[in-house]
């Protein structure tokens, strides 16, 4: 489909608000950017945030969805040890919605971005039949890449942050979950603004033997999945170690159903060789990190419940069915 008039002026409206860069040699507007060749391994990911399926409008300010677009795909650069260097972005618009929300959203991606010392170096808008934010993120390893392939029997597992806030959010703002006013903020802020954990990708990428990683984008058992599927080793997962926040605690109580299977936490789990107390890591990661459970030679996942029983088989959500926005049939 050709672009209006209008449609021109409005990408070059938006990508003016991020102002120019110095990792491209040639940023916005022309029919590419020009970026330097790369000194580095290069990584590249894509994730999209669509209205309706990932998000509402009404949930929040249009900053943070901005944000949360980056922050998504941050996240996936940070699973893997790399350094976000450049992004592209696409916005999808549909039929009603103003200059003013568009650029709400990029000023909150172009804080985000610059947070982390990201450059959006290319743009588009289209119309579409729904509101929806698609980058393209750029990241480099000079060091070790974390893979999901690399997990091996005797592994510590361990993760970052605490668990299921997203997903308690996502039910309190959805109407689906109650919580007292704290709890509620924190809980909803976890889910609309997520921090991705690149320092502490960065630090891990320095562990030897490089561990196994995955951000935790669809829930801990789908994602610890991923890591088993790929490396062909087995977990114990210690149900009773979970790290779950007092808000969590306050609006759920102790059971563990959405801290292993609610997803878009975007903490990371890792797998260490050599395993380190919690406390040591936690420092030199720089953020919380738990102990959760060991990689086993079993080919299966299973969770150690609080009695001491074992339980395997198949995880009691599945991530992302469970946790649409839309209510399903
Ligand atoms: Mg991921």
């Amino acid at each position: 489909m050709s672009k209006s008039p209008g449609e021109f002026q409005l990408i070059e409206r938006l990508l003016k608000r991020l102002g120019p860069g110095r990792r491209a040699i040639l940023g916005p507007g022309d029919d590419c950017a020009i970026l330097p060749p790369a000194r580095a391994r290069q990584l590249l990911t894509i994730d999209s945030m669509v209205e309706e399926v990932h998000f509402k409008l009404a949930w929040g300010a249009p900053e943070a969805l901005g944000a949360r677009a980056l922050t998504v795909n941050l996240s996936d650069i940070a699973a893997m040890g790399g350094k976000p260097t450049v992004c592209v972005v696409n916005l999808a618009l549909r039929d009603g919605l103003g200059l003013r929300l568009c650029d709400r959203i990029y000023k909150g991606l172009g804080a985000a971005a610059a947070r982390c010392g990201v450059e959006v170096v290319g743009g588009n808008v289209t119309r579409a039949g729904a509101l929806a934010i698609t980058i393209a993120l750029l990241g480099e390893v000079r060091g070790a890449v974390l893979r999901r392939d690399a997990g091996r029997p005797g592994d510590t597992i361990y993760v970052t942050g605490t668990l299921g806030d997203a997903a308690a959010g996502l039910r309190i703002l959805s109407g689906r979950l109650r919580a007292r006013a704290a709890a509620r903020k924190f809980l909803s802020n976890r889910f609309l603004q997520p921090t991705a954990r690149v320092e502490a990708g960065l630090r891990l990428a320095r562990i030897k033997p490089a561990p196994a990683a995955i951000d935790l984008s669809d829930g801990l058992w789908q994602d610890l999945g991923h890591i088993l599927e790929r490396s062909g080793v087995g977990a114990e997962i210690d149900a009773g170690a979970l790290p779950l926040s007092a808000a969590y605690r306050a609006a759920v109580g102790e059971d563990p159903t959405l801290a292993l299977g609610g997803g878009e936490d975007y903490e990371l789990l890792f797998c260490l060789r050599h395993a380190f107390p919690a406390p040591a890591l936690t420092r030199s990661l720089g953020v919380r990190v738990t102990r959760i459970g060991r990689i086993t030679s079993s080919g299966k996942a299973v969770l150690i419940n609080a009695r001491g029983s074992l339980r395997g088989g198949p995880p009691l959500l599945t991530g992302f069915d469970q946790l649409r926005s839309r209510p399903g049939p």
